[in-house]
């Protein structure tokens, strides 16, 4: 177990996962849990990210920053996911490994695996064929992070770990219709034609294609574990192992938000990869599993969604 008085940094506590963590973190009675915001520190820059290392001496690291966002963002624009998050992901290892963290967990993502690996996708299926062309910029820098973590460990001998997420949602996540995911966003679309009284919804793509949800309390929850009992190299798959179509996805959010209205599928905007869903058998075998079903977990995040929107919070 990693000490829970010793200091923590969340390096990229503003953000869905990041949030999830520091809740997760309080809960769990750690005193000293350490954050900044980007206008105090931009984390691609090595000489001012050693700067803060130096000056807050962290024992721990949680790594669940970057630029993140949904399929057309992703494939708009590419070179800031490339160069952004391989920049981030390098500075903080490097710094990390620097002053001699003790234990660090790097957040990948389920887009690292090829477009068309086989289904579940187990850990071994990384480099294995040609990337989803949508994300392969993020995809890249989150290869390039793993193998920092790996390459660390070692050469250098680093406790650093890696943790592969599905899918995220939950509160916090960002509800912007052409930045953000596909969940958030239908919530929102919902919503907004439930207020407007329309007739039809806009769904992105055939609806055909499958995705696996995992809510960021669970991701969180995960995290803490796997600092807590893993100490390999290799990289670990977090997800419910449960996937569905998007179809069904926008169905079981209209039945929650707006019951009866038609759906219009927009052929137009791509699918992405036709089917990603993960292998978790490595975590279940070291003892967790995810504990918020699909149906629960959207019906706290439309909550938690219409309470920002009234208070002014939701990122839109
Ligand atoms: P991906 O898993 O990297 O493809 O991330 P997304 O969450 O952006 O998209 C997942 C799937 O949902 C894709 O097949 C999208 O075409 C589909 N989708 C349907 N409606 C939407 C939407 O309003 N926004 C987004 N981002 N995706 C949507």
């Amino acid at each position: 177990m990693i000490d829970r008085q010793a200091p923590v940094f969340v390096a990229g506590h503003r953000g869905l996962v990041g949030s999830a963590v520091v809740r997760r973190l309080q809960v769990e009675g750690f005193t000293d849990v350490q954050t900044v915001g980007r206008e105090a520190l931009d984390l691609r820059d090595q000489s001012a990210v050693d700067a803060w290392f130096d000056a807050q001496r962290p024992h721990y690291v949680f790594l669940v920053a970057g630029t993140v966002g949904g399929i057309h963002a992703n494939s708009t624009r590419p070179a800031e996911f490339l160069y952004d998050n391989l920049m981030i992901h390098g500075t903080v290892v490097q710094a990390a490994h620097r002053i001699g963290v003790e234990k660090l967990l790097y957040l990948g993502s389920s887009c690292i695996y090829p477009r068309l690996a086989d289904q579940p996708i187990t850990e071994e299926a990384l480099l294995g064929g040609p990337l989803e062309p949508t994300n392969e910029g993020y995809a890249l820098a989150k290869i390039a992070g793993i193998k920092l973590c790996e390459t660390y460990r070692r050469q250098y001998g680093d406790d650093f770990i890696s943790a592969m997420p599905t899918n995220l949602y939950g509160p916090g996540d960002n509800f912007d219709l052409e930045g953000g995911h596909v969940l958030p966003a239908l919530i929102r679309r919902f919503h907004e034609a439930r207020k407007a009284g329309l007739t039809e919804v806009e769904v992105w793509g055939t609806g055909e294609a499958r995705r696996e949800f995992l809510h960021v309390d669970d991701l969180a929850d995960a995290c803490l574990f796997l600092m807590d009992h893993y100490s390999e190299a290799g990289h670990v798959n977090v997800g419910t192992g449960v996937d569905l179509t998007i179809r069904e996805l926008a169905e079981a959010v209209r039945d929650l938000v707006y019951p009866g209205v038609d759906l219009a599928f927009d052929i137009s905007r791509p699918d992405g990869v036709p089917r990603k869903v993960l292998d978790i058998s490595r975590l279940t075998g070291l003892g967790w599993t995810a504990s918020t079903g699909l149906i629960e977990g959207l019906a706290s995040t439309y909550e938690w969604f219409t309470a920002a929107l009234a208070d002014g919070t939701v990122r839109t």
